[in-house]
């Protein structure tokens, strides 16, 4: 089974695709990882990305699409691969289905986790920090007494990026980027929406709900 999993910040994304990994026995390859295995492991395709990112610069296209087909040619991606943060704009889409094709495979669906702006600002912004390095969650992870760390006694306090306009801006831009990925999938026919505002367990139970209709 080929998976793109794709959902805005706060929705709990890379949790689901850990557990969506295990249930098919299918890597996750994260865009991230990748790019971090190939520079700590100085391979060309490494050596060449750690070159624009130590300036600052985003890993180009092109060089992107290299890394992914290389870690999609492996072994382990004979049964199956599930995507998780490629791609990210149409050209990275029609390049992934370019070197799908190539190798004769193709996608067999895209999952959205869908979440509204409300819960993702309430998930976003319960974020709490102490300048010992501890971090906490108003809901989540909550310390004992209010707005004080549990491990020095320090005053919590809240990250610019984690206030709600900032989140909000956030929100946008991932709109913006995503709702044209989100169309190109859906007029191939594959997207499915995943009901994403619930706890984890009854994400992942909609996901396999929705996995199991591929079996
Ligand atoms: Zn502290």
């Amino acid at each position: 089974m080929n998976i793109i999993l794709l959902g805005p910040p706060g929705a709990g994304k890379g949790t689901q695709a850990k557990k969506i990994a295990e249930y098919c026995l299918i890597p996750h390859i994260s865009t991230g990882d990748i790019l971090r295995e190939n520079i700590n492991n100085n391979t060309n395709l490494g050596l060449k990305a750690k070159s624009y990112m130590s300036k600052g610069e985003l890993v180009p296209d092109e060089l992107l699409i290299t890394i992914i087909k290389d870690r999609l040619s492996k072994k382990d991606c004979s049964g199956g691969f599930l995507l998780d943060g490629y791609p990210r704009t149409i050209p990275q889409a029609d390049a992934l289905q370019m070197i799908l094709t190539e190798s004769n495979k193709k996608l067999d669906v895209v999952l959205n986790i869908d979440v509204d702006d409300e819960e993702l600002i309430n998930r976003l912004s319960g974020r709490r920090m102490c300048s010992c390095g501890a971090s906490y969650h108003l809901i989540f992870n909550p310390p004992a007494k209010d707005e004080i760390c549990d491990r020095c006694g320090g005053k919590l306090y809240q990250r610019d990026d984690d206030k709600a306009e900032a989140i909000k801006n956030r929100l946008v831009v991932y709109k913006k980027q995503t709702q044209p990925l989100i169309e190109y999938y859906k007029k191939k026919g594959i997207l499915q929406e995943i009901d994403g505002g619930k706890d984890i367990q009854a994400i992942f139970e909609n996901i396999k709900k929705v996995l199991e209709k591929y079996d």
